[in-house]
């Protein structure tokens, strides 16, 4: 996605509408890798600017994706995601907070669609699930302060 300042300069150019409401959303999905919703957009941009409607983020969103400043990443659990990365990537999902990372494959996976004849094959997606290394280390010391009372308990007994 182009700069916030870019982009209200080719708004312009296009003669869209060209609102503080608009370039408040500019300035939220610049460099902006967490890969929000619009309902997530809409409650932060809320936050600064009261008033601001669901309808002008779709509309936002809809004309951003159609300059391609923005790509729609659908990882299977219903809510669309934008993506401000227009580069190659493909994501890895974290089955425990739902966040979504870019990740780079450096080579293309060799996928063939098998029963896919008469299909033509645009492009391979490929989402990897787990979990990050935030809800990993939560569950590092989630397992040690389980096992405190348990070893203050041990204590106590003897
Ligand atoms: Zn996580
Ligand atoms: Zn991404």
């Amino acid at each position: 996605m182009r700069t916030p300042t870019e982009l209200a300069q080719v708004f312009r150019e296009k003669q869209l509408k060209l609102t503080p409401q608009r370039q408040l959303l500019f300035n939220l999905l610049h460099d902006n890798e967490s890969h929000p919703t619009a309902e997530s957009l809409f409650e932060i941009a809320s936050k600064q600017m009261p008033g601001i409607s669901l309808r002008t983020i779709y509309q936002t969103l809809g004309e951003l994706a159609e300059m391609k400043e923005l790509q729609l990443v659908d990882i299977g659990n219903g809510a669309t995601r934008f993506d401000p990365n227009m580069s190659e990537h493909q994501h890895f999902v974290c089955d425990s907070c739902g966040a979504i990372h870019d990740v780079d494959i450096t080579s293309a996976p060799k996928l063939r669609a098998g029963s896919a004849d008469g299909f033509a094959v645009e492009e391979i997606g490929v989402v990897f699930r787990g979990r990050c290394g935030r809800c990993n280390q939560g569950d590092q010391s989630r397992q040690t302060t389980k096992r405190s009372p348990g070893l203050q308990a041990k204590n106590k007994a003897s």
